[in-house]
């Protein structure tokens, strides 16, 4: 959208309102050619990809992620529509749908989607999650049944890990998967599961085997299976633009065809999964954290006190550079944990977490702090900052809270070798 006037005619109530009905749907600049230029570092085919994903963020769901977010909308149409760019499997081999991608082209992807949407990108993100965990360690059959359906998101898979009892000591999991017949029958529950209700196929973390990791396997639970039920859609801070809820299991019955890797490995998959996903979790606080400075540099342009723009404050400038100081440390971090992944490098699971670490906490700081550069207006729902702090809060929190990322850097550090 073409700007409706320069700074410099905005006066008084009238004009202030009529830049509060765009301020969702515009940012002036995304401040390309800044020092934090989204695209800086990044070659050829990697800089078309950003480019798809931006114009998409920027048409297809800014405009919108204030509705989606006030009135709790799931956007499926818009994530087909991501889904039909390449965005819904990937990092997911071509063979069955995916579209071959590594994971810092998903980082990219997630990062510039995120500053349209942070909320849908995060969904997206863990949808993307679960069709990888498939497409590396499923059966060619499952393989086959599930990765084309989900790079298209005609179907939509979510990740079931935590349990009301079992959270950041995810290991001490009690949902079991027992034999009868051909099936596994499955008893329990898990909590918080993004995409509970709305999902179409389940990626369950079983016990099938004692206590402690190797008794874990990885389960496909369709839907519809019976014994499969949700809890009430949990009311939620931010990250509003998917439910949340209990998924339960009560002598849910699913063909035992419908393991992921071998019995006993789906700990290990889980957490395999979980490095892309807080990779993807990061990258989606990168868009938001980049949204956020580009309103706030904007508003600072506009806003006038004390007789003159609030650009002209020494100390709101020096904000505007510790932010973007923040912000370009963040995505360089998670740029360089993605590349590890995509390497194989053995120190890329400890920088994965580094990166979920530093990242989530910056940017949230980012979005925060941008609010407050807006005033009175920032804490307004008219106004997007708002929504990204809101989305970003809980990236500290799942995928692993940023405590048990702190754990797992001090045990690498503290580890004889
Ligand atoms: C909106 C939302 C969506 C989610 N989506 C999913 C999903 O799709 N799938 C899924 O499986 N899970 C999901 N989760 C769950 C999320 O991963 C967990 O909430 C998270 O792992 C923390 O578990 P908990 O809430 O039980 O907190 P707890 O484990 O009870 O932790 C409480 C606090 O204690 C801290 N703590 C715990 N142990 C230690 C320790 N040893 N040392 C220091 N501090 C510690 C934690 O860091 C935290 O601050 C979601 C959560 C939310 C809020």
């Amino acid at each position: 959208m073409a700007l409706l006037f320069r700074p410099s005619q905005i006066f008084g109530r009238t004009v202030y309102h009529l830049q509060r009905s765009i301020q969702f749907c515009q940012t002036r600049t995304m401040l390309a050619g800044s020092c934090i230029d989204i695209s800086h570092g990044l070659e050829g085919e990697q800089n078309q990809i950003q480019q798809v994903a931006l114009d998409f963020a920027k048409n297809e769901m800014s405009p919108y992620m204030q509705k989606w977010d006030e009135e709790e909308i799931f956007p499926v149409d818009t994530m087909r529509k991501a889904a039909a760019l390449g965005f819904g499997a990937v990092y997911c081999n071509e063979k069955y749908g995916g579209t071959g991608l590594s994971r810092l082209d998903a980082s990219i992807i997630f990062e510039a989607l995120a500053t349209g949407c942070c909320s849908t990108t995060a969904y997206i993100s863990i949808h993307n999650m679960c069709a990888w965990m498939i497409d590396e360690f499923g059966t060619e059959e499952l393989r086959e049944k599930w990765i084309g359906s989900l790079a298209t998101m005609d179907k939509f898979a979510s990740y079931c890990l935590t349990e009301p009892g079992a959270g950041s000591d995810a290991v001490s999991l009690t949902t079991s998967a027992k034999k009868d017949g051909s099936d596994y029958v499955i008893n329990g529950a898990k909590a918080f599961i993004s995409g509970a209700g709305r999902s179409d196929v389940y990626v369950v973390m079983c016990r099938t085997g004692a206590a402690g990791a190797k008794g874990v396997s990885c389960i496909l639970v369709d839907k519809d299976s019976p014994g499969l039920s949700f809890g009430k859609k949990e009311k939620k801070v931010g990250w509003n633009t998917h439910p949340a809820s209990i998924v339960s299991f009560d002598d849910c019955r699913v063909p035992q065809t419908n393991l992921v890797g071998a019995e006993g490995q789906g700990f290990n998959i889980a957490m395999k999964g979980l490095n892309g996903g807080r990779l993807n979790v990061a990258s989606c606080s990168l868009g938001a954290a980049h949204a956020s400075i580009a309103k706030a540099r904007d508003h600072l342009k506009v806003r006038k006190q004390f007789g003159k723009t609030l650009e002209n404050f020494q100390y709101l400038q020096f904000r505007l550079a510790e932010m973007a100081t923040q912000l370009l440390a963040s995505r360089l971090m998670v740029r360089n944990a993605a590349k590890a992944l995509d390497n194989k490098d053995q120190e890329a699971v400890v920088l994965c977490s580094m990166a979920k670490l530093f990242a989530t906490e910056q940017c949230f700081e980012i979005c925060n702090g941008a609010l407050q550069l807006f005033g009175g207006y920032g804490y307004l729902k008219d106004y997007p900052v708002q929504q990204y702090m809101r989305d970003t809060r809980v990236h500290c929190i799942l995928e692993g809270t940023n405590e048990i990322m702190r754990m797992l850097v001090s045990r690498d550090l503290l580890t004889e070798r």
